[in-house]
């Protein structure tokens, strides 16, 4: 409705014009501004943000982006007024607070509902000596929870503070050196696991080896049915993945150990899944644009690279 936009427009015009030599009065008109953009009140909020902004009522645009989720907009704001403020070398008029204060404290309200900001201060706190001397407690809490949220790979942070030579090693050493173990643990973490998962091809590959050799015996040593009955007792029935059931364990027609058939039969499962993503192309390169080369190697982890090439194709 027009009619509430033309209300906040008079109350700022009127408290523009009290400023000088009626303090009080400037300060109730923009209280009754305040108090409609705070209500339900339907107003354009386009246009109550280029009055707030014409008439420089700070606490009336904040409160606006607020209300329309642009925390974003609202940090620029602060961070342009500190380059301004430093630009023009002056100080903040009395009563009022830093910009670059302000900065910080609106990351804080806003930083959980929208993690891009901290890449935002980030690089803001960091343009300057200045900047970042007064705010250097502020910046160790940003790195802490760009690494608890994962917002930033450490490769990107450090890219950022690298660019100029406003913040130091020794500032942020602590950060790295923590960065450095945690990649190193879990290097090793993985190399555990390579070599277990090597280990267990290399058993699997000796049991296939044994398997196939027609002149190898196959030593049956079982005393218990693998279906969890008790002891052997004939008639019994091995099979070549070495368990073995008293023939009445089994169905009349049961040409496969039951205890291996289950798990072939989900492998088997996972591999036609896998098959069938393979000739998903859109889900595989929505899947690398997201998580880049992780994608691609665990697409290879799956065989997904592995599908037959065309016939026809020279290799
Ligand atoms: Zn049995
Ligand atoms: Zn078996």
């Amino acid at each position: 409705m027009a009619v509430w936009n033309t209300l906040i427009e008079l109350y700022l015009s009127l408290s523009a014009d009290y400023a000088k030599d009626k303090q009080d009065l400037a300060k109730s008109m923009q209280s009754k501004a305040l108090y409609v953009l705070k209500s339900p009140f339907e107003f354009d909020s386009t246009h109550a943000l280029l009055v707030c902004s014409t008439k420089q009522f700070t606490e009336g645009l904040v409160l606006l982006w607020e209300k329309l989720g642009m925390y974003e907009d609202i940090l620029r704001f602060f961070m342009d007024k500190e380059n301004e403020l430093t630009a023009s070398n002056s100080q903040t008029p009395t009563g009022e607070v830093r910009p670059s204060a302000e900065v910080s404290r609106y990351l804080q309200r806003y930083g959980e509902s929208d993690p891009n900001l901290y890449p935002l201060v980030l690089r803001f706190l960091t343009s300057t000596p200045e900047l970042l001397q007064r705010h250097t407690s502020d910046l160790t809490g940003i790195l802490e929870h760009i690494e608890e949220g994962k917002i930033m790979p450490p490769l990107a942070v450090v890219q950022v503070l690298s660019r100029n030579k406003v913040a130091s090693v020794g500032l942020v050493k602590p950060w790295l050196l923590r960065r450095i173990s945690e990649s190193k643990n879990e290097i090793d973490s993985d190399r555990r696991l390579i070599d277990s998962y090597r280990s267990e091809t290399a058993a699997k590959l000796k049991d296939i080896a044994e398997l196939s050799d027609p002149d190898a015996p196959k030593m049956f040593h079982t005393s218990q049915c693998s279906a969890g009955d008790g002891p052997l007792e004939l008639p019994v029935v091995h099979f070549m993945c070495k368990h073995s059931y008293h023939q009445r364990c089994l169905g009349e027609h049961e040409t496969e150990c039951p205890i291996c058939a289950r798990q072939h039969s989900v492998i088997r499962q996972l591999r036609r899944d896998n098959e069938r993503l393979a000739q998903q192309h859109d889900v595989f390169l929505a899947e690398v644009e997201e998580n880049g080369f992780s994608a691609i190697a665990t697409a290879f982890s799956q065989g997904i690279l592995n599908v037959p090439r065309d016939e026809g194709v020279a290799l």
